[in-house]
């Protein structure tokens, strides 16, 4: 056997959950090794990048002059190529690292209203940075996978994915999607919207952090049985000092309102136009809720009462579409079929 087919044979292919918010890797054979956020400080000067990931994270709103912390993802796609393409090279250097070298195979997330042009630019960032073969799935697809729904049936299911940019709702039958809506409301919404009332109303400048320790701690949808409260720092508007305020989990509740229902609107109007025989399946099987946004506290039970159907939230939401895909690498040959074909 000759060297270069030895090493092919060691290749790890890997799977790739580029979001908005979090970008995750799964190792063929290994699962998931890399949970980082999707944030590069990146050099102006140099053109290089400085962190990747939590590193990156932690510079947010602290860094110099000529070195800027970007999101290179947004609203679920690549919005800055030259920074993705070097984002997804990194990640992949630091989870090669001990493994065997050689070009990957990858199974690359994409949304599933992404437009010709988008799977463009995510095929060739995927390319540039080391892939062999690109193969893209469309992420309420490989969600549905992660969660175990029987995707190669006739039956139909419904699987709402909340992440950082969008929410993603899609009906899935026979290895397909049936029907798809995205909105561009989800959990980055529900910390602009948190940041916009401490300003307006108590007048303390918080940042998205703060906003998101908020939201994760005492944010909810609907009544909590026991009611909580937290301290926030900020910094006072009026007179430029560094303030402690106390807000609680009713006043939360009444700010994310809004963006909640926002949310709960769009899965009724899905649920509307689902053809009439899966839309029985629905009812029998439920929705099943995916994505780090689909964690606010009483969000499941929201969306329950409000659509009258059973709504359950996915085990570790924040893995799943990672998982659904590393499924499908694991065997290629039995789930191909669920893969884009351009
Ligand atoms: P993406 O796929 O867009 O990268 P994720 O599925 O990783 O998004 O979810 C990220 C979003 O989930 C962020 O907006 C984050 O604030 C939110 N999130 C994570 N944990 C929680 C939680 N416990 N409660 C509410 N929101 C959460
Ligand atoms: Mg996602």
């Amino acid at each position: 056997m000759g060297l270069f087919s030895f090493l092919n044979l060691f290749t790890n292919d890997i799977a790739i959950d580029l979001g908005t918010a979090n970008t995750l890797i799964y190792m063929k054979e290994k699962g998931v090794v890399l949970r980082e956020p999707s944030v590069v400080a990146w050099d102006d000067r140099v053109k290089k990048v400085v962190a990747i990931g939590r590193e990156a994270r932690s510079m947010e709103g602290k860094t110099p002059g000529d070195i800027r912390t970007i999101r290179p993802m947004k609203d679920g796609v690549i919005d800055d190529d030259e920074v993705a393409e070097e984002m997804i090279r990194q990640f992949i250097k630091q989870v090669k690292k001990g493994a065997f070298s050689g070009r990957p195979r990858m199974i690359v997330c994409v949304p599933s209203g992404v437009t010709k042009s988008e799977k463009r630019i995510i095929r060739s960032a995927a390319e540039n940075a080391g892939a062999r073969e690109v193969y893209l799935i469309s992420e309420p697809m490989a969600a549905a996978m992660g969660v175990g729904l029987p995707v190669d049936k006739s039956e139909g299911s419904m699987v709402v994915d909340i992440g950082g940019g969008t929410t993603e709702i899609a009906v899935i039958s026979l290895s397909g999607i049936v029907s798809d809506s995205s909105i561009r409301t989800a959990g980055n919404k529900m910390n602009d919207v948190i940041i916009e009332y401490m300003r307006s109303e108590h007048k303390l400048l918080i940042g998205t952090k703060t906003a998101e320790e908020i939201k994760i701690k005492i944010g909810s949808a609907t009544e909590l049985e026991s009611e909580l409260t937290i301290v926030t720092k900020g910094r006072d508007l009026i007179g430029g000092l560094p303030k402690d305020y106390e807000v609680n989990s009713v006043e939360m509740r009444e700010v994310l309102a809004p963006t909640v229902n926002t949310i709960v609107q769009a899965v009724k109007n899905a649920l509307e136009k689902t053809p009439p025989e899966l839309a029985a399946d629905i009812k029998d099987r439920g929705i099943v809720l995916t994505g780090g946004g689909a964690l606010l506290k009483g969000l499941d039970k929201k969306l329950k009462d409000e659509t009258h159907l059973p709504v359950s939230l996915a085990e570790d939401p924040l893995t799943c579409v990672v998982r659904g895909t590393g499924k499908v690498l694991e065997e290629m040959n039995i789930y191909y079929k669920v893969l884009l074909n351009d």
